[in-house]
């Protein structure tokens, strides 16, 4: 259960290139566009007690039949929300959020 893994390409690209990158947890396939994955960030809904923590697991849209049968059901998100909410759970302003990703030359 670690989804969230950093992939290199030092074999391919010069210099080496490491970036983030998310993982199936039912295939084990890297999720490469967001738009085809979902998050899953609640407990298992059918503990009689579920817990208030519960990992972040994550799965291409195509599998979530198989997710929950493997995990059970939980509340889940679209995967292209995941970063707003990490920023702004993470105490990022607009503007912080609009400078970060002008440094990287993601600006809005
Ligand atoms: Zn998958």
């Amino acid at each position: 259960m670690s989804p969230l893994l950093i992939h290199g390409e030092e074999r391919h690209r010069q210099p080496a290139v490491f970036y983030p990158v998310i993982v199936c947890d039912v295939c084990g396939g890297r999720i490469a566009d967001l738009r085809d994955g979902n998050y899953y960030w609640g407990p298992d809904l059918a503990l009689p007690d579920p817990r208030t923590d519960a990992p972040v697991l994550f799965a291409h849209k195509t599998c979530n039949f198989r997710f929950e049968r493997q995990y059970g059901r939980r509340a889940f998100e679209d995967l292209r929300r995941l970063p707003m909410f990490l920023w702004r759970n993470g105490g990022y302003s607009d503007r912080e959020i609009r400078d970060a990703l002008r440094e990287r030359g993601l600006g809005l």
